[in-house]
């Protein structure tokens, strides 16, 4: 770093002027921007400093320092000729490393892919990068985003910005698999972080980071360049400090893409949401499904969940329970479709085309073996292995179909509360209310002791549905548990009605006005 920057950095009133639009929302910060109250450099510079302050969260697996401050330069150019990109432009923001992005590593957090360059830029970082969005770095996850809690990467665990002490043994999990882009974002980095979801890997941490995480409908974004677990649940997720933001970046980057014939062919309209206090709950009604009251479920997270259903009540909505009887089936189906999915997605690995090749010129068969033996953690071989096993002929009926019918059950479970059939008077809603997690984040040692499965199993129950009916999701910060971690609370809608899903929330929000930043030991770690 120069002395020029280092003493820019460390002026104190630099920093309180930091500090200060940390709180701003993208919007706000864009206009400070326009005004020339503060310029995107100081704004990335302050970015990529705390990141390396707060080193030990390890929320990244790389910064792009050189391409950060290039595209910060532009960005002040473009603000100096008053001709920002967009609201985004100048914002600093963080990618999980299962994007491609060119020139720049996407390692999964695998051996396999340590030292993968790739030629080009998933659709979701091209669009962010011509919204003049400026990328901090690629952040930590769970090997080949299999986990939710961001242990299992070769670049060891991201640890959670709420642990009431970081520097002893006891620290608590940041979730996953998203975890380092939670992280990122719990802990002022960046504005917002970009993440995948296929169970739960952006709500789940979202929920243990204290920040807001959306899993939009299957297919309104491009899943080109995001490298897959299941193609047929895989969605990118989005992580902001509040709700306004999460709109701002969800317009930026949603819509249909030719490079990914999946994505929903209609046209993407902006989503404007009015200011929270004309937001009028009159005509919403909200079902809790009596499923989610599952065993396991912490008396935190049940009077949290409680609490804000009284709170729509309150508000004028009309707050009911419902039934989604497939829901406990959820877990197991996930696992079956997941590691049949996985099982074909990992094949292409193979030390030939790219990524990590084994020193082994006895014989191809022998190559890709030890190539794919040295390249994966155990995660990932089991769940290959597994995979494998139920695609066998004589399995195949009995574990893949089977499940496949189950997940059109749970999907038609949702169907039934959110679509009344024509004549019918039955009872729809328009939102689900659940938990997110069942717990506030677990501590790092407690979470280990559990197997992958496991770990899966207990932290993915409310999530894991709305990827297998391809529903939008999202979970909102509430407030802290008795222990200080942050709880969360999940929103579901039917497909495309992110529309609604986001009103509720930023409603929720306004009401509940839970501090992301709100974590004093962070500010200290990086003053
Ligand atoms: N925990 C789930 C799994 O490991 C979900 C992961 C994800 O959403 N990427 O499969």
């Amino acid at each position: 770093m120069s002395t020029y920057l280092f003493v820019l950095l460390t002026l104190p009133e630099n920093r309180k002027i930091m500090k200060r639009h940390l709180q701003l929302n993208i919007k706000q910060l864009s206009s400070c921007y326009a005004d020339g109250s503060i310029s995107p450099r100081l704004v990335v510079d302050y970015a990529l400093d705390d990141a390396v302050k707060l080193k030990q969260l390890n929320a990244f697996i790389n910064l792009t320092p050189e391409k950060s401050l290039h595209q910060a330069k532009e960005s002040d150019h473009r603000y100096d000729k008053k001709e920002p990109l967009s609201v985004l432009d100048g914002v600093p923001i963080a990618i999980k490393d299962n994007f491609c992005t060119k020139d720049l590593t996407t390692t999964c957090a695998s051996r396999m892919l340590a030292n993968f360059v790739p030629p080009y830029n998933a659709t979701v970082c091209a669009r962010l990068s011509s919204a003049g969005a400026v990328l901090i770095g690629k952040t930590n996850m769970d090997q080949y985003a299999m986990g939710s809690g961001t242990v299992d990467s070769i670049y060891g665990p991201t640890k959670n910005v709420w642990s009431p002490n970081l520097n002893d043994d006891k620290w608590h999990i940041a979730g996953g698999s998203s975890g380092g882009s939670a992280t990122a974002v719990a802990a002022g980095i960046c504005f917002a972080a970009i993440g995948s979801d296929t169970g739960g890997s952006t709500r789940n941490p979202a929920a243990y980071c204290g920040v807001v995480g959306l899993k939009p409908t299957y297919g309104l974004l491009s899943r080109h360049g995001l490298i897959p677990l299941v193609n047929s649940m895989d969605v990118p997720g989005i992580f902001t400090r509040n709700i306004s933001d999460c709109v701002d970046v969800l317009n930026a980057i949603a819509g249909p893409d030719n490079k990914d014939s999946t994505t929903i062919r209609r046209p993407y309209t902006n989503i404007e949401l009015p200011h929270y206090e004309d937001i009028d709950l009159r005509n919403l009604k909200v079902g809790i499904p009596k499923e989610y009251h599952c065993e396991g479920l912490s008396q935190d997270v049940l009077d949290t969940w409680m609490k804000v259903a009284d709170m729509l009540e309150e508000g004028g909505a009309n707050v009911k329970q419902v039934s989604l009887p497939n829901t406990a089936a959820s877990i197991f189906v996930y696992s079956i479709l997941n590691q049949c999915e996985v099982a074909s997605n990992m094949a292409r690995y193979d030390g030939i085309e790219y990524g990590h090749r084994a020193n082994n010129d006895n014989s191809t068969e022998e190559l890709y073996a030890m190539t794919r033996a040295e390249g994966f953690n155990t995660v990932v071989k089991t769940r290959i292995l597994t995979g494998n096993y139920f695609l066998l002929r004589k399995n195949y009926q009995k574990y893949f179909e089977k499940a496949l019918s189950v997940r059109r059950l749970i999907a038609q479970d949702f169907r039934n509360v959110f679509e009344a059939p024509k004549h019918s008077m039955k009872n729809i809603v328009d939102v689900l209310l659940t938990p997110t997690t069942l717990t506030d984040a677990p501590l790092f040692s407690d979470f280990v002791s559990l197997s992958n499965r496991d770990q899966c199993a207990r932290q993915d129950f409310c999530t894991q549905p709305a990827n297998m009916a391809g529903i939008p999701a999202i979970s909102i910060p509430i407030r802290l548990s008795r222990t200080g971690l942050p709880i969360g609370l999940q929103l579901m809608s039917r497909s495309l009605n992110e529309e609604i899903l986001l009103r509720v929330a930023s409603w929720i929000e306004s009401q509940v006005e839970f501090d992301c930043l709100a974590n004093e030991q962070i500010y200290a770690a990086r003053s």
